[in-house]
């Protein structure tokens, strides 16, 4: 199968009703001139996985606007830069390297896709997932801000503004374990950030 398939494979089979509202594929043109692949990897089995950077040849040497000619062939055009920087890859390079870019990022995503199918890997993935929804739930249960204090005794911690329970014990009881991630120092923005949420009254 030629790289152009094969992306269009991988692209509609990231595509789930949800994926491609958020994340995608662009792939543009370049004045030096040549191309810029960028792909987005959030939500795909490439996110926060290592790529290690491809780079060769000389993005610098240009067509010559005086005579409108190409420098020697031999060097001209011959270059690549892939990377990935914020769960979005980019890859780019000369005017005939679209092809070898599309293939660098195709082996890479294959690499992965071996490397992920392992149950140990499946294992590891779910654990990352279950993290991630324990932190967000976290977030959103927010600072513990009410006058009066969580009803569950034992603890002098005070509500959270949507609970009769200190965020401790409003997880616990809602995910039937205690939030793994209770002692780690808590960014002091997220202190003003909650204090602007809107009280139940003004709901
Ligand atoms: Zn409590």
């Amino acid at each position: 199968m030629d790289a152009l398939s094969e992306l269009q494979d991988w692209y509609l089979a990231q595509c789930n009703g949800d994926w491609e509202h958020e994340f995608g594929i662009s792939i543009s043109t370049l004045d030096n001139p040549g191309w810029h692949l960028m792909i987005q990897l959030g939500y795909s089995l490439l996110e926060d996985q290592s790529f290690a950077a491809v780079r060769y040849g000389n993005p610098n040497i240009r067509i010559d606007s005086q005579s409108n000619e190409l420098p020697e062939t031999p060097v001209f055009g011959n270059w690549v830069e892939c990377s990935v920087k914020d769960n979005v890859f980019h890859g780019s390079g000369g005017a005939l390297k679209l092809g070898e870019i599309i293939g660098i990022f195709l082996k890479w995503a294959h690499e992965i896709e071996i490397a992920e199918s392992t149950p140990e890997a499946e294992k590891r993935r779910e654990q990352r997932e279950k993290e991630k929804s324990d932190r967000l739930f976290w977030d959103v249960l927010g600072n513990e801000v009410w006058e009066r204090n969580c009803a569950i005794e034992g603890r002098s911690n005070k509500c959270t503004r949507f609970s009769a329970w200190c965020r401790h014990h409003h997880f616990k009881r809602s995910r039937g374990y205690k939030y793994p991630f209770e002692d780690e120092a808590k960014p002091a923005n997220r202190v003003l950030e909650y204090q602007s949420f809107p009280t139940p009254q003004m709901l």
